[in-house]
């Protein structure tokens, strides 16, 4: 490629907002693929399936919070962020209308038989993020496939429509006159176009936004008989991109204004409990067939299993040893991760024995192993930073989901789009933002 026709290329990039802001805040490209990832259609369609089941399974789990508190108190005593989020969670609903946005996320091996095998990575409940930009980079590539640039057509997509209308659908359920959107955001965010995207689409469709960090919420927000207000605003539903990190609840401020949303009686997306179901500890634990079907009928129990990769707590005992021991001599195999979300957490292969020397077993509940799933390479041309590269790389699917109920009543279980995220093979992060990954779009194949 010239770097003509590169420039042509990021140009349409910038035309089509595939956009994040760098470290100084200016608007730049979001890394980005020229080399869409290829699915056949009916695994494709099988993963959409596998979402709404996961979708179901979590809401059934977040309403358990016996389930929780029996899994999560032992985690909760060496993680403080745990314990925070365990203490939210209300003895009586204050709300019966209920709203999950997420994403389920896989990747894909190889088996002898020449099958590809999809295994989740992880089911995200909270600030399940890309969904705007997701389809930003499926325009681009729609685009060059016009131009001739790419072969294939990419699969279309509109996850942003699909959360806007359950978000509008909840509000106007609500019967409030006026209800906002509570947009929760970190401070300085550098995934801002992507929020945007959400902003701009509700605003399109009538939805008053209010974005504000937690220190804001504190400041200008307050509960008259129970409702959030922020500043003249009342508020229907609170959509978290943040609140997932410890980083975003510094001091006791922020923490007061975690609490007061949760005693409110607006629609959390999600709540404490939502949020708690999505740990990587009740995923693990959820791995074990009979908890499993514990939420969800066998046959789905089923279908759930076969996508999941062995997963184990460092307090337990593995093939007749305890975990320890058997991580010690099969380190490379496996990645370790703590009770956290939004990447750069884990540690993976040969750095887990040190790791394990440096962790006192006090703390072993904060962390749990996975099978490191050896994805299938392909080569693929990647944006970064203005530069075009050739790398051998691994593609992460994720399905966003939709889920919304009232009370017991399950109203809407959908998939809603994807997001795909390449990134060469020999990194072991998954971020966008962070520069490890690019976004990506999907390609359905026929066979
Ligand atoms: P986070 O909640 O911080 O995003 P994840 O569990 O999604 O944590 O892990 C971050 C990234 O690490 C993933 O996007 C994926 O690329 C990689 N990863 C996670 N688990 C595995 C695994 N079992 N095998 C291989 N890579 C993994
Ligand atoms: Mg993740």
């Amino acid at each position: 490629m010239t770097p003509e026709e590169l420039r042509n290329i990021i140009d349409r990039a910038h035309y089509f907002g595939l956009l994040q802001k760098n470290l100084d805040g200016q608007l730049v490209h979001a890394p980005f693929s020229l080399t869409p990832y290829q699915l056949p259609s009916s695994l494709i369609s099988q993963l959409q399936i596998h979402t709404q089941w996961s979708s179901l399974l979590f809401w059934k789990v977040a309403q358990n919070s016996d389930f929780l508190r029996e899994i999560l108190e032992p985690t909760a005593k060496v993680d403080e962020f745990v314990r925070f989020l365990l203490s939210l969670i209300p003895n009586e609903k204050r709300q019966d209308q209920q709203l999950l946005i997420n994403r389920n996320d896989f990747l894909f091996e190889r088996k002898e038989n020449g099958e590809l095998q999809p295994l989740q990575v992880e089911f995200n409940t909270i600030s399940a993020s890309f969904a705007h930009l997701s389809g930003r980079v499926t325009a681009l590539h729609q685009q060059l496939q016009q131009e001739n640039i790419l072969k294939a057509a990419p699969l279309p997509h509109d996850a942003i429509a699909g959360f806007a209308s359950g978000i509008k659908e909840t509000i106007e359920n609500l019967g409030w006159q006026d209800a906002a959107l509570l947009m929760l955001v970190q401070p300085k965010e550098r995934n801002w176009f992507d929020q945007m995207g959400l902003f701009a689409t509700l605003s399109q469709r009538g939805v008053k936004v209010v974005r504000a960090t937690l220190a804001e919420v504190h400041q200008k927000g307050k509960l008259k008989n129970g409702d959030l207000w922020v500043g003249p605003q009342r508020i229907g539903v609170v959509y978290f991109r943040a609140g997932y990190a410890p980083g975003d609840l510094p001091d006791e401020d922020s923490r007061s204004a975690r609490r007061m949303l949760e005693a409110s009686s607006a629609v959390l997306v999600p709540e404490a409990s939502m949020q708690l179901a999505g740990t990587k500890k009740i995923q693990q634990v959820l791995a074990d067939s009979s908890i499993l079907s514990e939420f969800v009928p066998e046959s789905v129990a089923d279908q759930l299993k076969a996508y999941f990769a062995m997963m184990f707590g460092l307090e337990e005992e593995v093939e007749g040893r305890p975990a320890r021991e058997f991580l010690e001599e099969n380190a490379e195999q496996f990645v370790l991760k703590p009770q956290r979300e939004g990447g750069g957490n884990n540690v993976y292969g040969a750095e887990i024995r040190d790791f394990l020397t440096s962790l006192p077993t006090s703390e072993d509940r904060a962390w749990i192993a996975m099978k490191r799933i050896e994805a299938e390479t392909a080569e693929s041309l990647l944006v970064v930073q203005e530069q075009a590269q050739s790398h051998q790389s691994i593609s992460e699917l994720g399905i966003f989901g939709l889920l919304r109920a009232q009370s017991d009543d399950l109203r809407i279980n959908m998939p809603v789009g994807h997001l795909v995220r390449t990134k060469a093979s020999n990194v072991n992060e998954g971020g966008v933002v962070a520069g490890y990954a690019c976004l990506n779009s999907l390609i359905s194949t026929d066979q």
